[in-house]
Parts: C-alpha cells; sequence; structure tokens
C-alpha cells in the first residue's frame, strides 16, 4: 500500500496509514445549500472524489466509510428564503435535489453518508453541553461561546499566531465574547428564524459545531481524513478540531487534512461574493459534465487552477479521443504508471500524462495499452459511459431526434446500393447541417453530434 498525502497539518506529505485499515474513515465539507453549487465548489468535490476513488481501490470498495455533509440551516439560507417568500425547506430541498443533479454530471461518487445538519441537533446541543461541562465553553446573553484561550493548542492546524488569526479573520467583537475569538457554538433565534428549544432557549447551531457533531455521530471522535477547500482550514476547520478535541478529553480528530486550492478566473478566487463564478448547471450546459470533470482535475488540486474555456475545450478533445479509442473494448488491467502518480498526492497531472502515452499506444494498434486506458481512466472517474452517449451529447436547448437520423441513414444506404451517390451526398451534408456526422465503418454507419 503506498498511496502519499499532503497533510496540512503537517506541512508534509507522508505515507498513508488508516487508523483502522479495515475501515478508512474520511469526512468532507459539504455544501450549503442556500444556491445551486459554483465550478470552485466542484473542484473541491472532485478532488475528494478522486481521493476516495484511490482510497477504494486500495481498500475495497466496502474499506471506506464517506461521509459528505449537507448544511441545511445557516443565516445565508434563511436570508434567501425570505428573500424569495419560500419556507427555508422548500428552499434547501429544491437547492439539495439540483445540487444531485450537478454532482451526479461530474460522476461525483455518492457518500455513504451525506448527514444533514438538522437532523444532528440533539448530538449539538450534547456536544456543546459537554463543552460547557468540561470548562471549554460559555453561555452568555443566549448564546453559547467556545472559550478559544481554553485550548492552548488552538491554531496548531493553520499554524497562525491569535493576533493574525485577529487580523485576518475580521472578528466579530461582540458584548457576549470574553476573548474577541471565542466563536459561537449557539445562538438565539427570534421568531422569523428556524430554531430549535435548547437548554439556553430557542436558538440554532453555528456552523463549526455541525461538522464536529456529524462526524462524531457518523465517524467517531478520530478518523483519517477531512477535506475541504483551503478557505475552511482557517477558521472552519481549526474551530471543528478544536471542539472536538475537547469534547473528547484531547483524542485527536482528523489524522490527515486534506485541502484543495482554489479555482481562479484571472488569478481570483472564484467566489460567489466577487460574482465571478460558473455554476456547475451552467458549465454543464454547453460541454457534457465529463469534461468539466476533467478540466477541475487538470491542475494538481493543491495548486491554484485557472478557469478559462480552452481548458475545458481541451479537456473534451482528450475524452473524444479516449472513448473513440477504447469504443467496445473491455478494461483490462490498471496501468502501474498511473497509479503510482495518484499515489504520489494524487497527482493529476502525471496520471494524465500517463493516460496520454496510453492512447498514443493504442492508437498505434495497442490493444493492451487501450484496455489499460480504459480501465485507469474509470479509476480517475471517466470513461463510464457508452461511446454512443458520449458522442451524442447535445448542449441545452439542442435537439435532434434519433429516429429521424436513423431514417435519413436509412434512405443514404438506398441510395448507395441504387448507386445514386449525389443523393447518398445530399442526405449526409442535410444531415451535417442539422449537425449530424456519420461515420462509415466496418459494423456500417453510426453517427455522433457534431461539437
Ligand atoms: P462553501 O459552500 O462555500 O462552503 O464551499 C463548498 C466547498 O467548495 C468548500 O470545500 C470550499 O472550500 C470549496 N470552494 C469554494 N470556492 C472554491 C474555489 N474557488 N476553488 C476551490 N474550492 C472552492
Ligand atoms: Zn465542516
Amino acid at each position: 500500500m503506498s498511496l502519499t498525502l499532503y497533510n496540512s497539518a503537517a506541512r508534509a506529505k507522508a505515507p498513508f496509514q488508516p487508523l483502522d485499515p479495515g475501515r478508512v474513515r474520511v469526512y468532507m465539507c459539504g455544501p450549503t445549500v442556500y444556491d445551486r453549487i459554483h465550478i470552485g465548489n466542484g473542484r473541491a468535490f472532485c478532488a475528494f472524489d478522486l481521493l476516495v476513488r484511490v482510497l477504494r481501490h486500495h481498500y475495497g470498495a466496502n474499506g471506506v466509510t464517506y461521509v459528505r455533509n449537507i448544511t441545511d440551516v445557516d443565516d445565508k439560507i434563511s436570508s434567501r428564503a425570505a428573500e424569495r417568500g419560500t419556507d427555508i425547506s422548500v428552499l434547501t430541498a429544491e437547492t439539495i435535489a439540483v445540487l444531485h443533479a450537478d454532482l451526479a454530471a461530474l460522476n461525483l461518487l455518492v457518500p455513504d453518508v451525506e448527514p444533514r445538519a438538522t437532523a444532528h441537533i440533539p448530538e449539538m446541543i450534547a456536544m456543546i453541553e459537554t463543552l460547557i461541562a468540561k470548562g471549554h465553553a460559555y453561555v452568555e446573553q443566549g448564546h453559547a461561546l467556545f472559550d478559544v484561550p481554553s485550548f492552548s493548542d488552538y491554531g496548531a492546524l493553520s499554524r497562525r499566531s491569535l493576533d493574525d488569526m485577529i487580523a485576518g479573520a475580521r472578528v466579530e467583537v461582540a458584548p457576549y465574547k470574553r476573548d474577541p475569538m471565542d466563536f459561537v457554538l449557539w445562538k438565539p433565534s427570534d421568531d422569523t428564524q428556524p430554531g430549535w428549544p435548547s437548554p439556553w432557549g430557542r436558538g440554532r447551531p453555528g456552523w463549526h459545531i455541525e461538522c464536529s457533531a456529524m462526524a462524531k455521530r457518523h465517524l467517531g471522535e478520530s478518523f483519517d481524513i477531512h477535506g475541504g477547500g483551503i478557505d475552511l482550514q482557517f477558521p472552519h476547520h481549526e474551530n471543528e478540531r478544536a471542539q472536538s478535541m475537547c469534547a473528547h478529553d484531547g483524542h485527536s480528530f482528523a489524522q490527515v487534512w486534506f485541502h484543495n486550492g482554489f479555482l481562479t478566473v484571472d488569478a481570483e478566487k472564484m467566489s460567489k461574493s466577487l460574482g465571478n463564478f460558473m455554476t456547475v448547471e451552467a458549465a454543464r450546459e454547453n460541454m457534457p459534465g465529463e469534461a468539466v470533470r476533467y478540466a477541475l482535475l487538470m491542475a494538481h488540486y493543491r495548486q491554484p487552477a485557472d478557469w478559462s474555456d480552452d481548458i475545458a475545450a481541451e479537456a473534451r478533445t482528450h475524452l473524444d479521443r479516449w472513448y473513440r479509442l477504447t469504443d467496445g473494448i473491455e478494461a483490462g488491467e490498471i496501468d502501474r504508471a498511473v497509479l503510482a502518480a495518484l499515489d504520489d498526492d494524487l497527482n493529476t497531472p502525471r496520471a494524465f500524462t500517463e493516460l496520454h502515452r496510453l492512447a498514443g499506444e493504442a492508437s498505434s494498434g495497442s490493444g493492451t495499452a487501450a484496455a489499460s486506458l480504459k480501465a485507469s481512466a474509470q479509476l480517475m472517474g471517466f470513461l463510464g459511459q457508452q461511446a454512443e452517449v458520449w458522442f451524442r451529447w447535445m448542449p441545452k436547448g439542442r435537439t435532434i431526434d434519433p429516429a429521424w437520423v436513423e431514417d435519413r441513414i436509412q434512405a443514404r444506404r438506398k441510395a448507395r446500393a441504387d448507386k445514386d451517390y449525389a443523393q447518398a451526398d445530399l442526405v449526409r451534408k442535410e444531415l451535417a447541417d442539422a449537425g449530424v456526422i456519420l461515420e462509415d465503418g466496418p459494423q456500417g454507419t453510426t453517427w455522433r453530434v457534431s461539437q
């Protein structure tokens, strides 16, 4: 077993060793469901998905427990629901449905557990009560707060001094805080806000306690890998770690922290607040979701990656070639060099280079290379569809009736049988004008949609 991973807590790469080799446990912070995800979020989910695929390859399909939560209580959700005049539960249900469609289009694995914050309120309350009982949290003006100075290891994950943190996080100084770094575990809700009864009155949880409570419930106090974008390292992950370790008598929380770099546009982080985002929905209206996935995995996951139409087009061209080369071929052995690249902290640029080498060998006639290309690309979540389905993908708004195409192909065949080649060419042109490209092969004529 030779998987090596970079651990953002240690700032170093190390061979991955699960706490329990019979059950690798991983947690990824999932989305807050008030709006559709953008392709920056998509990059985070694709990187973690690839990690889970590599873990499953090594530890078996049932040897990995993959948890990715859904944050379905949050002030952004409340204000969006109020703007729209809908109930919060209606907004979150709708957003979760489209989220699942977006994630499926990127060919993301369905997590073993997809816990929702609102289904874990009792666990959150219990953890806050434990923190209060152990002297790591206090109650003030209806709020429960984590007492940051009570945890001497605070800042170890993000390696920041308290002064940096205060400046960097622009922490809210509030009258109910004993220390400016203290953060909210529970806050009071008025009648217009979602709320649950608690020992501190009707209220709602802070974001950080949600993940600590859900990770404990589904993975236990200590588990193997915790993931998310690098922006979550501080304060979200630092706070999760503080809560969980203090509630669990100093027991370790995540062994490895896996953080992806940003997807950028003109070198700036893609984000909702900057407005420079493209939703996954918009991206997959213009190209197959699998090509979006490819483009999002092209750069190494820890590096920033700039998004451009060119990158997306390049990804699609490569997949076109691979689908063509592997059409009708059974998946063979996973290529050792591809696996070695992935085992080296998910070195996708190197893995793609090796896949292109296999494609080169396959186009020179090597059936073994084609079979290996298919298996290795499938390990990374590509080439999972029928080539026919891939080649007949259409952008939104375009439709081609397959029955009409078949009818025209028959007409062309008849014209050719009658040696009426002018008529046969006319039919080909008619199809080409409709965006259908014919390919004559030994098995007859097939068709695909032009790009
Ligand atoms: P959020 O809903 O903002 O918590 O984001 C969901 C996930 O996407 C988190 O793991 C974020 O760190 C990650 N993320 C957000 N923006 C980007 C971006 N531009 N590039 C890469 N990951 C991102
Ligand atoms: Zn989280």
